[in-house]
């Protein structure tokens, strides 16, 4: 049975008796409302939206968060109406749950949807992350409840939070939430895969911890004579999906992977986490080409963090990983972090505190760009693995496998328009037609009525779609050609 206790557990010291009694007041409400539904696992459907805000409180968010994660069903499953909930429990609390019953359902289901699904995303993050972050508890709780569903409707839904929900979440740099995502539903979108990982995992675990704890006492040791204060170091076993991953980009090959138990380190300052390095590497040669500085070099969704592999012995390495606690705050709660329990009214503070201005110019994507640096330059996204994000000059997103082409571009708008390119240009420059394009472009066709496909076209496209339409012309036209010279004789 649910208990308001254990939420409130998870708030302890971070909430004022006040903002308790209003996340009491919102459990009740809510299972006041949701008095007599079950979900399809035959529990109380309460417990799906009390499991939400239970989540939601893991991720360090804020009060009006938390209280809309446990009223975020009950516009749409019950009988409570939106007066009703501003009178209870103010503007924002009802702006969060609408926000988060227009998003709907999200569905992947190939391309158009995809783009459509996307959209629906980018505004609502641009209107309020909180929304966003909802909505990813929600989904997670629903992924951990998949069992009671049919196996196609299972794997649809695992296939499509992996591809949108946890690829956006690691954007935003909420590695935690991403991390989690996957890998509940890794098994539902790839049953043999992740038996598979889970495999490898178990069999690996136990000898990479055994043959680390030698590293990390050497290291404490160390980093005690350098008189090094550490608040922790410990072990962290990578995610199984992104384990996964990692194996599909090394062909499954386990001896290219270092990191599957990696040591992490933790100090209180960026000068110490040099420091920490350099006493690492003082004892154990580095492996070449293996410093990752991502402090002075963050990614692209924020994360820093400084990696090495060393030599250990005379066969073994090991990943170490050093950070400030703040840094790995970051890494697990991203842009959560930014805002934690600092919750204003006025929701446009959220945006400027998390530093993401690309959200921001994400909000209108009819935008027609003025300034197309500044609009690429936030727009290095990698939502997916191996795909690109190019824009029209309206402002329409196309998702494109990477390489590809303006020939592709073109053909994924209409057959037409890839029918008759005469030239293209790629953020307002005259560009090669068999150039490839990147995350960002934003892409021009230029058309006229004579120009056509030739077969080299075939050699510089990516997708599907142009290779189809280039060898229908071609076809139809050395068909139409014969019968033409046919006809002349
Ligand atoms: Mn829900």
């Amino acid at each position: 049975m649910a208990d308001v206790k254990e939420l409130i557990d998870l708030l302890k010291g971070k909430i004022t008796k006040k903002e308790e009694d209003f996340i009491k007041k919102a459990y009740k409400f809510a299972e006041q409302a949701h008095i007599g539904q079950r979900r399809l696992n035959g529990e109380p459907y309460f417990s799906h939206v009390f499991e939400t805000a239970k989540l939601l409180g893991k991720l360090r968010v804020g009060v009006n968060t938390i209280v809309a994660g446990l009223l975020h069903d009950l516009l749409e499953d019950t009988k409570v109406n939106e007066a009703e909930l501003e009178k209870e429990f103010g503007k924002d609390v009802l702006f969060l749950v609408k926000g988060v019953t227009k998003l709907g359902t999200l569905k992947y289901r190939g391309h158009e949807r995809h783009i459509e699904s996307l959209r629906k995303f980018f505004v609502a993050m641009a209107d309020d992350i909180r929304v966003l972050i909802i909505k990813f508890a929600d989904r997670l709780h629903n992924l951990r409840t998949l069992s009671s569903l049919r196996e196609d409707k299972r794997q649809r839904i695992a296939i499509e939070s992996i591809e949108v929900y946890a690829s956006l979440a690691n954007r935003l740099g909420m590695g935690k939430l991403k991390g989690a995502l996957e890998d509940a539903a890794f098994p539902y979108a790839y049953p043999k895969e992740y038996a598979q990982v889970a495999e490898i995992i178990r069999e690996k675990e136990a000898i990479y911890k055994k043959s680390l704890a030698e590293v990390r006492a050497e290291l404490i040791r160390q980093l005690r004579k350098n008189k090094i204060k550490f608040t922790e170091i410990d072990y962290r076993v990578k995610h199984k999906y992104s384990l996964y991953r990692k194996l599909l980009k090394y062909n499954m090959d386990l001896d290219k992977i270092y990191d599957i138990v990696a040591l992490r380190v933790m100090v209180k300052t960026v000068a110490e986490c040099y420091k920490v390095l350099g006493i690492v590497h003082s004892i154990w040669k580095p492996l070449p080409g293996r410093i990752k500085d991502y402090i002075s070099l963050p990614k692209p969704n924020g994360y820093r963090s400084i990696h090495t592999t060393v030599f250990t012995g005379p066969t073994g390495v090991a990943e170490i990983q050093i950070r400030t606690e703040e840094m790995h705050a970051e890494a697990a709660y991203g842009i959560a972090a930014h805002f934690a329990y600092k919750e204003k009214d006025n929701k446009k503070t959220h945006d400027k505190k998390s530093g993401l201005k690309w959200m921001q110019e994400l909000k209108n994507l009819n935008y027609v760009p003025e300034n197309p640096e500044e609009f690429i330059k936030h727009l290095k996204m990698d939502f997916f693995n191996n795909r690109i994000f190019v824009f029209t000059p309206k402002g329409d997103v196309i998702d494109l496998p990477e390489d590809s082409s303006p020939i592709d571009f073109a053909y994924s708008i209409h057959s037409d328009i890839g029918d008759h390119i005469s030239g293209v240009k790629v953020n307002g420059k005259m560009t090669q037609i068999f150039s490839n394009l990147r995350n960002g472009d934003i892409v021009e066709i230029m058309n006229k009525r004579d120009c056509h496909p030739s077969s080299k076209w075939l050699e510089h496209t990516k997708t599907s779609v142009a290779k189809k339409h280039i060898r229908n012309y071609l076809e139809q036209n050395t068909l139409l050609s014969k019968l033409k010279s046919f006809g002349t004789k």
